[in-house]
């Protein structure tokens, strides 16, 4: 496998040009995709429409797995958490999260992936795990793209949406992230719809200037967390680097360019960020662009972890914040952290992982059932 590429990391148009050059025809990158994306199918052998001798070419060119099943942890509410070792020995995580679909009257249920797309991060949230354990590495496109494959495969789940939410700050990894989503909104690779992909960042501006240029429609997602610098600078050291004044105009630029709404999240803190004038100036802040906020609950796990600095916000914090959104006509949602009794939050399970706090014992073992 060493020298092998990961044939998950390719679009069609690259496998087409591969095959190609070796003699075979172009069409058959199509039918390769249909048995990676569609059959789900675990070795070349079972590509049964194919000739031996490209099969035998696929063999010696590509591999088809990289990731490695450690550990799986389940919650009540039904959010599943996934570690996977990737050939490196590094560890990732991946959430599987169920919602209700939005309309009254459908029982439907939406299954919502939230990916990694980086080990560790540069940026040291103060109140995110992944942060506090530093950059390792960028994930390639293959690695994005097996996270949601292996998931699938093992909860038995067809995924509809995408959330780039998991560890690393995926616009710092803009080549292979728009890779991946371009495999995963293909309609020979995975077929979701660019709209069911949402890319979160903590506001790398040069990203979102190059997002803006994109045609891709993939919903975006900025977490705020604060409404002026000096507090921001304080929970988020990347606005050190990209002050919300430049940040703002950013998102209002892209809002311009796209002509689609942005979100920004909003973490809610107790006694830190949840005041009425902190709801007042959010709202100063975007009121002259299409933007929703959604506000975060945040997962006391977190808090216990993080030897309690933070806490999350009493209920009545949260209702007036609220309401001070609403009344300057500011679309906002709260959103309950799903997997509240388990690692759920970006970068916990391997934090804990690595720290030896949790162990195989107390988490159903996935290896081999990959
Ligand atoms: S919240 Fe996101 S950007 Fe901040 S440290 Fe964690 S992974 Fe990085």
């Amino acid at each position: 496998m060493a020298n092998k590429i990961n044939i998950k990391g390719l679009a069609t148009e690259e496998l087409a040009e591969i095959i190609v050059k070796e003699g075979f025809p172009a069409y058959r990158a199509k039918q390769i995709f249909h048995w990676l994306y569609q059959k789900k199918v675990n070795s070349f052998k079972e590509m049964s429409n194919l000739p031996q001798d490209l099969i035998n070419l696929l063999e010696s060119l590509f591999h088809l797995e990289s990731l490695n099943g450690l550990a799986q942890q389940k919650s009540k509410d039904g959010a599943q958490k996934f570690l996977f070792q990737l050939s490196d020995k590094q560890l990732i995580e991946s959430v599987l999260i169920p919602n209700k679909e939005n309309k009254k009257e459908s029982n439907k249920e939406r299954t919502t992936i939230c990916l990694s797309s980086q080990v560790g991060c540069q940026w040291h949230c103060l109140f995110c795990a992944s942060g506090q354990r530093g950059f390792k590495r960028n994930l390639a496109a293959g690695e994005i793209i097996e996270q949601i494959l292996a998931v699938q495969r093992l909860s038995g789940k067809t995924i509809q949406n995408v959330v780039f939410m998991g560890m690393g700050e995926p616009l710092d990894n803009y080549e292979q992230l728009m890779k991946s989503i371009n495999i995963l909104n293909d309609r020979l690779g995975m077929n979701i719809g660019a709209r069911k992909i949402t890319i979160s960042t903590c506001g790398i501006i040069p990203g979102i200037k190059k997002l803006a240029e994109n045609p891709l429609q993939v919903e975006l997602s900025v977490s705020l967390h604060a409404a002026e610098d000096k507090l921001r600078d304080y929970l988020m050291p990347v606005n050190r680097k990209y002050p919300l004044s430049q940040l703002i105009s950013a998102c209002r630029e892209y809002v311009k360019k796209k002509n689609r709404q942005i979100t920004f999240e909003y973490l809610m803190l107790k006694g830190i960020n949840d005041s009425v004038d902190e709801a007042q100036k959010l709202s100063q802040l975007i009121s002259d662009f299409e933007a929703k906020v959604n506000l975060i609950i945040y997962n006391p796990l977190q808090a216990a972890q993080h030897e309690a600095i933070f806490f999350p916000s009493e209920e009545g914090a949260v209702y007036s914040f609220q309401q001070i959104l609403k009344k300057n006509h500011i679309p906002v949602t709260v959103r309950y952290s799903k997997g509240q009794d388990i690692q759920a939050a970006c970068g916990q399970l391997r934090g804990a992982y690595l720290k030896s706090q949790v162990t195989l014992n107390n988490l159903t073992s996935i290896r081999d059932r990959l």
